[in-house]
Formats: structure tokens, sequence, C-alpha cells
């Protein structure tokens, strides 16, 4: 695991400096939504990068342009671990398999992460959740050679330029069924209802919540993933442990990879798209199979550990949901697909915690800006993760594939224990976009990457703004024992047509405003911090005024004792606050 990581990096952690403390709630309303800005909060660029900006290719990264320095330390050397996909170990227990969950068929699974290189051992849902097994290793080589400051390892004497393979469980919520996940009422990036969902608060660590006093707090884990991408990586937040853009850290590489001071397999801390990485355009499909369609709506890139899905960039605003507003976590509703996530760029911008030249990135007095490329969940889960009893817990048990299950992915040479037969007939996937203005029907209306049983068919129709084709006659999708038949449906765009543009809906009375990282403690946690600073100040003023009162009474001689106390209780809370110190993960 990378979560016990060497501290490199010594800094303010949830606490600061007053001349830097800037985070007074500076709201601004920008049409409907709520938009919380800070003194040098990520993404208050200006800049707008075109929808295809890649950062692929073996010498070019995903770092700002300011990331001139390279680290010339020799590369770590890290020892192998054995690897234990999981899958093959487990023992299967009784349960039934939840297939409501439309990711949850063979066909589906297949097309997920068979698509994905083939990386992933096994996947399969249970009674409760999808679980994928896998070692770590991308669908892709990491170009890890070429990021400019990777994190020190051993004593900071090498830089983490290779990697190891892992293995590696998730438990995905599924979206339907006994477990099936909540969703928070708001989207705000300082969750309330997640922050105190975190078992150790604010700070470092794959159990606390990212926060920092320059940019308060977010609902994600600091050091641990936030999801996992269809080839099985742990996809981290697009910041890294100390709430900092790992772009202007200067620390991924040209697919958004990293690896932490730990060592152990590659992860994403931002969008994997390009030519050399996860996805790109040519995985942007349409009804007939067509790649590179950038009207499609964007493919599967990965699985939340909220519950929610995971998919890529949108190509072009005229794709489904491309005009439906992606909010503070990420992720949209449209198309009576469930909620779901999606990697986009944003713009970030430098600040003095920046990595790199400063004299590139701190130019006239101004911060620059630069691209950012969040993954998805961007900064905080929407999925009520206080409601997932065992969200925390990694007992082996809750990964166990029910006895006899049918719907499952195996990798070739892989058997998971207690599997029955394969089904491949029962269901079939319904692919990943409609075709250009087509969209499902609100009666027995398809819907992108749902599962469609034996026998049964669903419709689509030209959406909004378009019309279809004088040719077209089926507008059925239908299975035929696991064989998907597409209907020929064209759709054109109406001339003249003007789309409107959805806005993302004002969270209204349920917005959180605070965003102290202190104010979304675990209440118990809140409760005593606050008790030791009052007992602390109780304890200073009943010296001062014992002090006064022995001064003149002239005994002096018993103060001493007493105002050493009151003084060495101020240096330990001043250690608790200013100490921490922040690690790359
Ligand atoms: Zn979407
Ligand atoms: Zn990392």
């Amino acid at each position: 695991m990378l979560i016990f990581s060497l501290l490199l990096l010594h800094t303010l952690l949830c606490t600061g400096t007053s001349s830097s403390f800037n985070f007074g709630l500076h709201r601004s309303r920008r049409g409907a939504s709520s938009v919380v800005t800070f003194g040098d909060e990520p993404y208050q660029g200006t800049n707008t990068y075109p929808l295809d900006y890649a950062c692929d290719g073996l010498k070019s990264t995903c770092n700002a342009d300011f990331c001139t320095v390279v680290a010339t330390e020799p590369t770590c050397d890290f020892i192998a671990k054995t690897v234990k996909p999981g899958a093959e170990s487990q023992t299967c227990q009784t349960c039934t398999q939840e297939l409501n969950d439309p990711r949850c068929t063979t066909q589906a699974l297949k097309r997920a992460v068979h698509a994905a290189g083939g990386q992933v051992h096994a996947a399969y849902c249970t009674d409760k959740y999808l679980v994928l097994s896998a070692t770590g290793a991308g669908s892709w080589q990491p170009n890890l050679e070429d990021i400019p400051m990777p994190p020190a390892g051993d004593g900071n004497t090498c830089r983490t330029r290779t990697w190891t393979v892992e293995g590696r469980n998730w438990k995905i919520p599924l979206v339907a069924g006994s477990g099936a996940y909540e969703l928070l009422t708001n989207s705000h990036r300082s969750n309330n209802n997640n922050g105190n969902a975190f078992p150790q608060g604010a700070g470092d660590g794959a159990e606390k919540y990212l926060c920092t006093t320059d940019r308060g707090a977010f609902g994600l884990p600091s050091a641990g993933p936030a999801g996992v991408s269809i080839d099985g990586q742990d996809a981290f937040p697009v910041f890294n442990n100390g709430a900092l853009l790992t772009p202007s850290w200067c620390e991924v590489d040209s697919c958004n990879e990293h690896v932490g001071q730990g060592g152990g397999p590659p992860h994403l801390h931002g969008d994997p798209f390009g030519e050399k990485c996860l996805y790109s355009q040519q995985n942007y499909t349409g009804i007939d199979g067509t790649a590179s369609s950038i009207n499609a709506h964007p493919p599967l890139i990965g699985w939340s550990l909220d519950g929610p899905s995971n998919y890529g960039r949108y190509l072009s605003l005229d794709a489904p949901g491309g005009r439906v507003e992606l909010d503070e976590c990420g992720g949209h509703t449209h198309d009576n697909m469930p909620y779901h996530y999606h990697a986009r760029i944003q713009s970030g911008k430098a600040n003095r915690q920046s990595r790199g030249d400063e004299a590139l990135y701190l130019i006239g007095g101004e911060y620059q800006e630069f691209p950012a490329f969040p993954m998805g969940p961007d900064q905080c889960w929407k999925g009520d993760v206080s409601k997932q009893t065992d969200f925390w817990n990694n007992k082996n048990d809750l990964y166990a594939p029910c006895c006899s299950m049918t719907n499952y992915y195996a990798r070739e040479g892989v058997t998971i224990n207690g599997a029955g037969t394969l089904d491949t007939e029962s269901y079939c996937a319904l692919p990943s976009d409609f075709g250009l203005g087509v969209t499902g029907t609100s009666t027995d209306g398809c819907i992108i990457h749902d599962s469609l049983k034996n026998g049964k068919t669903c419709n689509v129709e030209c959406a909004e703004g378009y019309e279809m084709s004088s040719t077209t006659s089926v507008t059925t999708f239908t299975c035929n024992k696991g064989a998907l038949v597409a209907p020929t449906l064209q759709c054109t765009a109406k001339a003249g047509h003007t789309f409107a543009v959805t806005k993302a809906i004002p969270c209204g009375t349920n917005c959180v405003e605070t965003t102290s990282c202190t104010a979304i403690l675990v209440v118990e946690t809140w409760v005593i911090v606050v008790a030791i600073i009052v007992g602390a100040i109780v304890l200073i003023v009943v010296v001062a005024v014992v002090y006064v009162k022995c001064c003149k009474k002239g005994t002096a001689a018993t103060m001493d004792g007493t105002k050493g106390l009151a003084k060495s209780k101020e240096v330990e809370m001043a250690d608790v606050e200013d100490g921490k110190n922040v690690a790359s993960v």
C-alpha cells in the first residue's frame, strides 16, 4: 500500500500563516451555481483549453510549462512484491449476484475490463459490490522517466521512476440491491456528510480527507484512491496529499500517472487520455461501432469507490449530456443514465507552493495558469459513503464471489473459486452511444451503457434538435442470446437549431458553506480540540490570576513551576498545529 510514505515536503496542514490565510468565504455567484473561491484556489484560472487537449507522447508530460527543473537523483530500486491478485485465492460465499445493476452482467464486464487490455484478473458482482481484482499494472507502459520531479524515496537519495506490481482488490457499491449506494443532496466540495464519514478527519492519510489552509477541504481521500480505472489502477484525486494540483507539482507523467514514495504500482492522478494512455478519441464509438465519433458519449474509464461510474472527457458539446454542466464532484445526470462522473480539463493557477521555475510561474507578480486533468470524481464524492456500512472495511470476505455465480469476467488462465458456468447469453450490453442526435425514449427507452435482457427490446429516437432521415424504419435494440441487434437510425441536426444549455441546479439550503478544515472534523475530535484549547486558556488565566496575586503578595517562588507548566502547554499545542508534514503519495 502507498499509504505510509516517507515525508517529503514540510508544509503547513490545516493551519496557516496569517498572511496567506485567505479563505474568508469569498463567495461569488455566477449565474445559478454557487462558487467558492480562495486566495490561491485551484480552478480560479480564466483559461479554457481545447476539449481534445492531450499531453501524449514520451517526452511530453501533463505538467505545467514552468516544470522545467528536472530531478537528477538516481532512480529508486524497488523490490518486487509477491503478487496476489486475490481472485484465485478467494473462497466463495453464499449469496445471490445482484444483476439489476447493468454493470454486473458478463457482457458489460467484458466490454469494460476486457476492452481495457485484459489487465484485470477478475471482475464480478456480489450481492453488494462490483469487485475488481488486479495487479495494478496498467494497460499501457507508464512514462515515469518523463516526470520532472517524481517523489523522492529511500531517504531522499533516489526518485520514483520505476514501479512494481502488487495484488489489489476494489469493491464498488452497486446502483441496485441491498447495498445500493445513496447520493448526497448536494455536490459541494467541502461536503459535510462525507467530511464526517472519514474515520480520521482531515489531514494526510487514506482515511483522512484532503484539507489545507489555503484551499480548505475536499471530500476526497488525501492519500488513497477515490476510484479505480477499467484496467485496474488506483485512481487518486487530481491533487496530491497536500491538496496541490499534481501538474503544478510537476510529478505526473504524460498519462497523469504517478508512483508514490513507497513504490508499488503506478496510480492515476488525472485523466489518462491520449494515444499512449488508457483511452483516446478511438474509444468514442457510435451506434454502428464507428470509432472516433466525438459526438458519442465518452467511454467508461472506471468506477468511483462511492458507487457511480466514471466516464471519459467530452470531446464535443453535441454528445449526449455534453451541455449538462458537471457539478463540483465532476458528475451529472442525463438521458436516463444514473448520476456519473466525467474526466475534464480545468484551468489551475500556480501559487507560492508550485514547483519548477519560479521565474516562469510568477511573472510580474501574477501567478501563471496551467491545465489540470481531473479524472473524476473531481473535488468530492457525490455518493454518501457514510451510508455504506463497510466502506472503510477491507476484510477478505467482503470481496468473496457468490458461489455458483454465472455473470463474471475472468482473465484467460484465471480461475475464480466457486464460479458457475459463465452466462454469456442472458444479457446484451448496450453501446456507449446511440449515434449523433439519437437518444433513448421515456417508454422502454434504451439507456446508454445499460444491459438488455435476452429477448427484450428498447427504443431510441432522435433527440431534440434532430430529425430522422426518411429512410429510417427500425428504432429498437434487441437482445438475442447475448448478441445485440442495433437499429439503423439516422438523425440529422435540424437547420438553424440552437441548443439550450442546461444549467446546474443551485444547491440552495443544502449548500455547505463551511470550508475550513476544522469545522468539518468528526464531531468528537472537534469537541476534544475545543476542550483542550478552552482548558489551556483557563489554565493560562488561572496562572495569570495566581501570578498577579502572588506577585502582589511577593511570593513568586511558587509561581515559577506553574508558569513553566503553562509555557510547555503552549509549545505542545503549537507543535500539534504547525508540525504536520505532507508526504507525496
Ligand atoms: Zn455524461
Ligand atoms: Zn500519487
